[in-house]
């Protein structure tokens, strides 16, 4: 195997063209952005770019997910006007097009963002307006999942699928998602409802699961037959649920840095990434936050390889996989393949086992 210095690694893994499926735009939110958007719209917080920073960075572990999730309610009360998400739709697939990812999919709870008067479809509108006109400027291409939370009650969420059901929605809408707490909202059989509604519409469906309670919150989620999983990575400890996610091809959407920020792994060197997918897994890997885990992709992929022992043809083909697992069309994933596997022909590394 071919072994590079960590700035050679650093070098590789930001040119490589890249694609993210697990991302979060209020846990991506830029200090600079925060503190305008703070002095704009009367928002109490910090006022110092440090004292922000303070606030939005996660600590690099916490006791839990609850404690990892108190990151994200800043961000959510300054984003909660179209201009808002507009502009930090805009930085985030800036964000992503500088660390050349090429195919991001981005993810949030449109519920959350509606406090001052915008309905749920609005908010999906302004996300989009924002993230599509910046991905067209740079040549990327960018897909938006809407998450429904755990928390919420599930008229609400089915009610928002019914709208946009209804009323019709933004073509980059592609997914629904499900996400919160999962120690004090366990079931998200609840959520049915409005997860098989989204399914009728076309939307691809991903959860969240396994955050807290491990292998057996993840095979709970499979009951609601997702196409992917966000996180997942205690499935490691039930052999039975290894084997039935190879069996159903579901895709884990990692993501080490996060996940050992909310103690899922204690450190991670410790992430079972490499051993789900030698498992017969299939897996891709993210980021999940930009700015909650201080992060960029380019960076999650070469800590997989210096601590997780990712070789290179293995990181490749991961980044290749997010490609076939992204819920984009057919006609734009090819594409993406296409360019993906001109860059790649160049660099002998990467196919060298
Ligand atoms: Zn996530």
């Amino acid at each position: 195997m071919t072994r590079l210095d960590a700035r050679s690694l650093r070098a590789l893994t930001l040119a490589m063209p890249k694609a993210e499926l697990h991302l979060h735009l209020d846990g991506s939110l830029r200090i600079d952005t925060a503190l305008d958007l703070a002095r704009t719209r009367g928002v109490e917080a910090p006022t110092t770019f440090e004292g922000m920073r303070s606030v939005l960075v996660g600590p690099d572990q916490v006791a839990d997910q609850a404690q990892l999730l108190l990151a994200f309610d800043l961000p959510i009360a300054l984003m909660q006007d179209a201009e808002a998400l507009e502009r930090t739709a805009a930085d985030l697939a800036e964000d992503k097009a500088r660390d050349n990812v090429r195919y991001a999919e981005i993810r949030w709870a449109p519920l959350l963002h509606t406090e001052k008067g915008l309905g749920g479809r609005d908010v999906v509108e302004a996300v989009w307006r924002g993230a599509e006109r910046t991905a067209r400027r740079y040549g990327t291409e960018v897909r938006l999942i809407a998450t429904l939370m755990r928390s919420h009650a599930p008229e609400a969420n089915l009610a928002f699928i019914e709208d946009l059901a209804t009323r019709g929605y933004p073509d980059g809408l592609v997914a629904v998602d499900l996400a919160g707490q999962e120690a004090r909202f366990p079931d998200p059989e609840l959520h049915r409802p409005a997860i098989e509604r989204a399914r009728a519409i076309g939307l691809h469906v991903t959860l969240h699961a396994g955050e807290w309670g491990g292998a057996a919150q993840v095979k709970r989620s499979l009951a609601l037959d997702p196409e992917r999983i966000a996180h997942g990575p205690r499935s490691i400890d039930d052999p039975s649920l290894v084997a039935e996610l190879a069996r159903r091809g579901t895709w884990l959407d990692l993501c080490p840095t996060s996940n050992t920020q909310a103690s899922v792994v204690p450190t991670i060197a410790d992430h079972p990434l490499r051993r789900l997918a030698e498992a017969g897994v299939r897996v891709t890997l993210n980021t999940d936050d930009l700015t909650v885990s201080d992060i960029t992709l380019s960076e999650e992929y070469a800590r997989a390889v210096e601590h997780i022992g990712v070789t290179l043809p293995e990181l490749w083909r991961l980044d290749l996989a997010a490609v076939e697992a992204a819920f984009c069309d057919d006609g734009t994933k090819a594409a993406l393949r296409d360019a993906f596997l001109a860059w790649g022909a160049g660099i002998p590394e990467l196919v060298a086992g």
